[in-house]
């Protein structure tokens, strides 16, 4: 079989060279010589003059020159029409030190050699899904699987996930979904203006093809319409029970099972639980003292129903989700009022709102390899760069400033990035430069949008918290009132509540959330001692605030848990569950790294990474490949193994 990622062959009658070279004026031409390589064969590319000449995320040019540029794209059509010409054969695999050379080429510097196994499982160029639960022996594996059903909680990006990897590798199982349809975060946010931060042709699945995309960062119909695609093709639809809610889950030690609690009545026996129920999935509205009389909803429950047009429209928050509502609703609406109580650090990101031209659809699906060196330029800037940016140097002064060197040379390139957008407008400048750390809190991408919204004459920007609702208005904590029609809570989720609000009962009644209190911890963000053949996806410890996709963990964290399971049912164990001490090392190491990063900073108010007493623990202070080369391959050493009795 074709390499899938070889390019789909085409012909003169397909493409002529006149197409050709119409396509090549939308592509990058970094990736394109990359591609060319792969055709040609000739590793001479990686010597020439036409080459990138620098590095930053999105920046998929590698800053060439025009004249580099058109003469690359020149090379390239002879290269394109010759492959044509010979049938588009399949490229040989190249070597691996020529990979590797590819991969420096590409991002200007040298790719150390720790991350090029996982780079490579990333980029598939051999072909192969190497993070799919392929047994040695499938027959054999599917057999001993088949004892052992899964209750799967949640039916968003992770639960979808792991749903596949149960199905490959055999076992029975269920998903239980409290909405109507698939993509939890991205069913859920329909608000204007939804769509992710990280470039789509990275925020996909890894082994599902992403030449689709029509804009870089997709808004969420598609990305809705992408997970649903994603779950008929692997045909996970029918093992889904839509709009039931899991109340709890209970352990029988005896048994060696799970009781799982539906909100329809009905309990499910299952060997192993997999919640995969997000962490930003319960809307966070703060508890504000007074009534307003007219339409207010969170942006994750937005009401369709209520038209903004030639309305007094109040958002209440400008985090994330308020930075991509804001400009979306401000011409429609008579007046906003957008209430910020701390400013935000923002990403300069030019192609944030573009869409993706004809001649990129026609290279991602046609020129060999071409996607998997996007994948990788797009992956490559954002991976455990920011983790250095958001290290603490306690040496480092003044630290309400920026937390290190590296920290203070991104607060003056954030800072020039928002003043020269602002020029003109004094006025705004104390408001929208940030006063802390950069990458203290969830650092947004911008294309200008967010600022020019502000200088609109029917948009006021007010740093101020909420103090109370009047019927026609809300009262800001400095007493002004802001008379609305529609008040919109851009406020966020309860990130620290984690599971809420289940019941999971574990060995002896242990429960799950208050042995937590506000610290939610677990073994690689997946286990807890007490709580057999219970495992978490975007658990506790493993979100990203440093750079990286939530797909790429859960693709990690879901390989592992389907390991577990395997050795589970390959060795005929009725339990397994982590080692007391391994847990306890594990969350003490998490906790003194998160506290010497950037987002633990005590000159950060308001953030959400922190818990009441200002501790960290949703996010994962690791580099991606340290969580990648500890997930790679379970270690038995690090559970307590139960025998059936
Ligand atoms: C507006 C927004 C933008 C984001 N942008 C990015 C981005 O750019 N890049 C990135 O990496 N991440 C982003 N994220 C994070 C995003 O949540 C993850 O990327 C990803 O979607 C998480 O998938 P998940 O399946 O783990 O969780 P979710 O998508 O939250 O899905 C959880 C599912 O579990 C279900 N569920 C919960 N509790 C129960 C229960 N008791 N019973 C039954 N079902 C239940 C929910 O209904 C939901 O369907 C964004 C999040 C938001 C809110």
């Amino acid at each position: 079989m074709r390499n899938p990622h070889a390019g789909l062959p085409f012909t003169t009658a397909d493409a002529s060279d006149e197409d050709i070279a119409v396509a090549l004026e939308d592509v990058s031409i970094p990736t394109l010589l990359l591609s060319c390589l792969h055709m040609s064969g000739d590793t001479a590319i990686l010597d020439g003059p036409l080459r990138p000449q620098g590095l930053f995320l999105n920046e998929v040019q590698g800053y060439m020159s025009e004249e580099d540029k058109a003469a690359a794209r020149l090379f390239a059509l002879d290269v394109i029409k010759d492959w044509r010409d010979r049938g588009c054969p399949e490229p040989e695999p190249p070597r691996r030190d020529v990979v590797k050379a590819m991969m420096d080429w590409l991002v200007c510097e040298d790719v150390p050699d720790e991350y090029v196994d996982m780079l490579l499982e990333e980029m598939e160029l051999d072909g192969g899904d190497a993070r799919a639960a392929a047994p040695a022996d499938p027959e054999a594996a599917a057999a001993a699987a088949a004892a052992l059903p899964v209750v799967i909680i949640g039916c968003g990006m992770s639960g979808l996930l792991a749903a596949i990897r149960l199905q490959e590798a055999g076992f029975p199982y269920v998903v239980i979904e409290k909405n109507e349809g698939v993509g939890g975060t991205w069913w859920e946010n329909t608000y204007p203006g939804a769509r992710v931060d990280v470039g789509n042709h990275f925020y996909c699945y890894s082994f599902e093809p992403s030449d689709h995309w029509t804009e870089f960062f997709a808004q969420q119909p598609e990305l809705q319409a992408y997970f649903q695609g994603v779950m008929e093709r692997h045909g996970v639809d029918r093992h889904v029970r839509w709009g039931t809610e899991v109340l709890g889950a209970t352990w029988d030690d005896d048994a060696a099972t799970w009781s799982v609690a539906l909100d329809d009545g009905e309990t499910l026996t299952a060997r192993a639980v997999i919640s995969a129920v997000g962490q930003l999935n319960r809307p966070f509205v703060p508890d504000v003292p007074g009534a307003f009389d007219g339409p207010s909803f969170h942006t994750a429950r937005w009401d369709h129903s209520v038209d903004l047009t030639g309305k007094r429209v109040v958002v209440v928050g400008a985090g994330a989700t308020g930075f991509q509502l804001v400009p979306a609703i401000a011409e429609a609406v008579e007046h906003l009022t957008v209430i910020q109580r701390t400013a935000q650090w923002m990403f300069p990101n030019p192609n944030y709102h573009e869409s993706v031209g004809p001649g990129v659809r026609w290279a991602l699906r046609h020129l060999p390899f071409y996607g998997r060196w996007y994948r990788f330029l797009i992956f490559w800037p954002g991976c455990d760069k920011g983790l250095v940016t958001a290290e603490v140097d306690p040496d480092w002064e003044p630290q309400h400033q920026s937390v290190s060197e590296v920290n203070d040379l991104t607060r003056v390139m954030f800072t020039d990035w928002i003043t020269s957008q602002v020029e003109g407008r004094p006025d705004l400048v104390d408001k929208v430069v940030p006063d802390y750390p950069p990458t203290g809190k969830r650092t947004l991408q911008d294309n200008g949008s967010w600022l020019k919204t502000l200088c609109r004459r029917n948009v006021d920007l007010v740093r101020s918290g909420v103090d109370h609702l009047e019927a026609d208005g809300v009262v800001d904590s400095d007493g002004v009132k802001h008379e609305a029609d529609v008040v919109v809570w851009a406020t966020g989720f309860r990130v620290n509540d984690m599971l809420l609000p289940m019941e999971i009962l574990g060995r002896d009644g242990a429960d799950l959330r208050a042995r937590w209190g506000i610290r939610p911890r677990a073994y690689l963000g997946m286990t807890v001692p007490d709580f057999p053949n219970f495992f978490m996806l975007y658990g506790p410890g493993t979100n990203l605030a440093s750079g990286g996709s939530l797909i790429f963990h859960s693709e990690c964290e879901v390989r592992y848990t389907v390991q577990c399971l395997q050795a589970l049912a390959d060795g005929g164990l009725a339990a397994m569950e982590p080692r007391p001490d391994r847990h306890d090392e594990w969350y003490e190491r998490c906790q003194a790294a998160l506290k010497m990063t950037v987002w633990a900073s005590p000159h950060i108010e308001h953030n959400f990474y922190k818990n009441a007493e200002g501790d960290v623990h949703g996010l994962s202070p690791w580099r991606l490949v340290d969580f990648w080369q500890w997930t790679r391959q379970v270690d038995l050493d690090d559970f307590v193994l139960t025998s059936r009795r």
